[in-house]
């Protein structure tokens, strides 16, 4: 078993059902939630327990890629919940000052939260999961994902334009999760064309579109990523799951 389920999807603020980016990984051994999005903690609580969570990776410090971190805080230091090790949070560096400017208080996370930084090539093991990060181009540090388990892999865009990393990462993936938040082309963003080339150069089983931003509908904007991409080609929708 090797499921992805949608949490989260809007840019850049959160709307009605719809939190900003979140994702939940699953395995038989590992669960890891990737990127909290303001609402994503919501949806991830009717799929899983926080305590539950093996790791959380984060693909970028922007706020809705990561403001759910300081309620999952939050949650495993004052929401009676059973006491568990800190869970390991892998992000770009300044995550942790981030919380702490939060609370005004630096290291206040540490008890519950391991924060760990990313890097080119940064790669985790979670039991049965495998994680590898590699820069891509937004503007800010970022990082795109390819999780593999079982001989599936899944390959996550986080926010970024068209990257040599990204491509690197998603060649061959059985599923693409790749964002198309703006209409034109951009030094920061996927177009749902940009989504669809990537797609097609790589070689992917399935492409999900997801993050697509105010200025586009999410349907029609797959339908443009499916035109250029030949394959299928899906939308990512909250609280949907698809085995990968
Ligand atoms: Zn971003």
């Amino acid at each position: 078993m090797f499921t992805l389920t949608v949490l989260g999807t809007a840019a850049p603020y959160p709307q009605p059902d719809r939190p900003c980016s979140g994702y939940l990984l699953r395995t038989e051994n590992a669960k890891v939630w990737v990127d909290a999005g303001p609402g994503s903690m919501m949806n991830l609580l009717r799929h899983t327990r926080l305590e539950e969570l093996d790791a959380i990776w984060l693909s970028h410090l922007h706020a809705d890629h990561t403001l759910d971190l300081v309620n999952a805080y939050y949650a495993l230091s004052f929401g009676l919940l059973p006491k568990v090790a800190p869970i390991p949070v892998y992000a770009p560096a300044g995550m942790g000052d981030r919380i702490g400017g939060w609370f005004l208080q630096p290291g206040v996370a540490d008890e519950v939260l391991e924060l760990q930084d990313l890097s080119d090539g940064h790669e985790v093991r979670i039991n049965d999961l495998s994680l590898l990060s590699k820069p891509v181009k937004h503007g800010t540090e970022a990082y795109g994902l390819r999780a593999t388990a079982n001989g599936r892999t899944l390959v996550y865009s986080g926010d970024c334009a068209p990257s040599p990393g990204l491509d690197v990462l998603a060649a061959g993936a059985d599923v693409l999760l790749c964002e198309a938040d703006v209409d034109q082309p951009s030094e920061v963003h996927h177009t749902p064309e940009d989504a669809g080339e990537l797609a097609r150069r790589a070689g992917v089983g399935r492409l999900v579109v997801t993050h697509v931003g105010p200025a586009l509908d999410r349907v029609a904007a797959t339908k443009r990523a499916a035109v250029v991409f030949g394959g299928p080609t899906l939308t990512a929708v909250e609280n949907e799951s698809l085995t990968v």
